[in-house]
């Protein structure tokens, strides 16, 4: 247990990782191994647009004494910008959330070929071929893939590079691509008992208006949370997005984004505790958190 902030005591939870079933490198097993080991008490395994990790993931997180929430981080297209939206504490079973993901992960073969296709005209050749090598799961191709082959080629020395010369918008390797729609997104979330929680919203190239009617609508749609401790956010981006927590009446999450050894520069659980002035999102989702105790239920309930 970690101590106190601001008087309100704060467990170690990391609510943002993703393992091999999208774009890391571990089994979920083998994240939740690793979580444990740095120290994190409360996990989420929060795979783009999938689930299909979370059964392996609950189960290693409770052999391992953690406490587990499901997750999700859905790619969402607000505005022409592309918006992750995490899902905490839903139930996994909840069909029409199953099909949302499946809708949403069903454009990316496509998309990973006609990127496959701009890199050929750009010298680059077999970059399709080479990505879907690397991906754990065929339905998942995504640009991490991408940009892990090309560093394997040695055609950049860097994930980060490739994403600045390839894979961002205006690129050569770059694809626009239309992902799901946010009030579609909340509702799959919400209506599987879970909460739907804006990612990394630093992370987005709004303008001021446009990132006002982002929380306006998503709080509108039934949106409940804002991921304000992440290692994309810089510490201004973590007093901007607190403030903002507490303008929309937002509660805050925290997590690493962590996606492979040596590749993540923040570990597992390794970030600072939430400021104390705001309202943690695992306060609210108190009964989605499965814990040892609880395994029984649990078993019947996923
Ligand atoms: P996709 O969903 O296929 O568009 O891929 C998005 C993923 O690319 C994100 O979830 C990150 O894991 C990764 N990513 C985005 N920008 C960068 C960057 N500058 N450096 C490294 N990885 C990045
Ligand atoms: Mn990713
Ligand atoms: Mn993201
Ligand atoms: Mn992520």
């Amino acid at each position: 247990m970690r101590g106190d902030n601001g008087g309100v005591h704060l467990i170690n939870a990391d609510l943002h990782s993703h393992s091999a079933v999208s774009d890391g490198a571990l089994a979920p097993g083998a994240l939740a191994a690793r979580a444990a080991a740095s120290g994190v008490e409360l996990w989420a395994l929060t795979d783009h647009d999938e689930v299909g990790g979370l059964a392996e993931a609950r189960d290693a997180a409770l052999d391992l004494g953690m406490d587990w929430l499901s997750g999700t981080e859905v790619s969402v297209t607000f505005a022409g910008e592309t918006v992750h939206v995490l899902g905490l504490g839903f139930d996994p079973a909840d069909e029409h959330l199953r099909s949302g993901l499946a809708a949403t992960r069903s454009g990316r073969q496509e998309r990973a070929r006609r990127m496959g296709e701009d890199l050929a005209r750009a010298g680059i050749h077999g970059a399709f071929e080479g990505a879907a090598a690397l991906a754990g799961n065929p339905d998942l191709v995504s640009r991490t893939h991408f940009a892990r082959h090309l560093v394997d080629k040695g055609v950049c020395a860097s994930l980060h590079e490739v994403f600045r010369r390839y894979l961002k918008p205006g690129k050569p390797g770059y694809v626009p691509h239309r992902w799901a729609g946010l009030g579609d997104t909340v509702r799959w979330i919400t209506r599987a008992g879970g909460m739907a929680v804006i990612a990394h919203p630093g992370r987005c190239a709004f303008t001021v208006n446009e990132e006002f009617a982002l929380f306006s609508e998503f709080v509108a749609h039934g949106g409940r949370g804002v991921e304000v401790l992440t290692p994309a956010h810089t510490l201004a981006d973590q007093t901007r997005f607190a403030g903002i927590a507490l303008e929309f009446g937002l509660d805050a999450s925290r997590g690493s984004d962590f996606h492979a050894p040596g590749e993540s520069r923040v570990e597992l659980g390794a970030l600072p505790d939430l400021p104390g002035r705001l309202h943690p999102v695992w306060h609210r989702l108190q009964g989605r958190i499965h814990s040892r105790q609880r395994r029984r239920e649990a078993q019947e309930w996923m």
